[in-house]
């Protein structure tokens, strides 16, 4: 197995995640609450879960992903809320990426048990769970785990409640990546043998793989600038072109191309 899922949570080959300036992310958790007096206290718990959830996925993300929660609807940008649960599923997360594989906007909804489906889901833990998972999903982690001692595993493992290692290495590496991670087109410039994995790629930025043998920068540095070697050559590309321009009977404007003979035949000046 893998050391994360990463490589079940991209979207048209890249890596889906905020860009780091949108964090804190805003978050609207709508109110729960339940019709029975007798269930007041549990209202402010469930709403609690949600506020401890994000807690912790910043915590675990060490700080990489931040939240702010705000009182309004309007100008959030991932939002709460909640439903009767269905057969169907116990949460659910959409989500809006840009052009550029960037999430802007994220809706979660989570299912609450009225007893009548689901009975084992009446246990807030497995709530808790619901809340991570889907959280997860609206930070990028869009796909699903292979392994069912992760939150982001389906279906939904009734007693596991927490979030797993592999879980924080998965999302600790899609923020530690630049956004929109390319793996096909890294893997390719590092001329790894294809057909190659994300993970592959991985080992070789992080210096795991044999071929590797030290830490490799994401995108390597460019070489220092040297500003006589950029004049040398400059002058040498311009040469090159001119050179070109007079010897090849190429597609030159008329105009030009009259200048560069008019020269030609021009007499030496006085
Ligand atoms: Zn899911």
């Amino acid at each position: 197995m893998e050391r994360t899922y990463l490589d079940q949570c991209l979207k048209d080959g890249l890596t889906v995640r905020w860009p780091d300036s949108a964090m804190p992310i805003r978050v609207y958790v709508a109110p729960f609450r339940w019709y029975e007096k007798s269930k007041q206290n549990e209202s402010y718990a469930y709403n609690q879960m949600v506020f401890d959830a994000f807690e912790l996925w910043s915590k675990v993300s060490e700080g990489r992903v931040r939240f702010q929660q705000v009182a309004q609807l309007d100008g959030s940008q991932i939002d709460v809320s909640w439903r009767r649960v269905d057969r169907k599923s116990l949460g659910h997360c959409q989500y809006l990426v840009n052009q550029q594989s960037l999430l802007y906007s994220a809706e979660i909804k989570i299912g609450i048990s009225d007893g009548l489906v689901h009975g084992q889901y009446n246990d807030m833990d497995e709530v808790k769970h619901t809340i991570l998972h889907e959280i997860a999903h609206a930070l990028g982690l869009i796909g699903h785990s292979d392994a069912g001692d992760d939150i982001m595993y389906v279906p939904h493992q009734y007693g596991v409640i927490n979030i797993s290692q592999r879980d924080i290495d998965t999302l600790k590496t899609l923020y530690k990546l630049p956004p929109a991670f390319d793996y096909l087109a890294v893997g390719r410039k590092f001329k790894l043998k294809e057909p190659f994995t994300l993970h592959q790629v991985l080992d070789h930025l992080e210096g795991r793989s044999e071929a590797a043998g030290k830490k490799i920068d994401f995108i390597p540095p460019p070489p220092p600038e040297n500003p006589a070697v950029l004049q040398s050559q400059h002058d040498i590309l311009s040469h090159m072109g001119k050179f070109h321009l007079a010897t090849q009977n190429i597609k030159v404007d008329p105009a030009l191309k009259k200048m560069f003979i008019a020269k030609k035949h021009s007499p030496p000046p006085h």
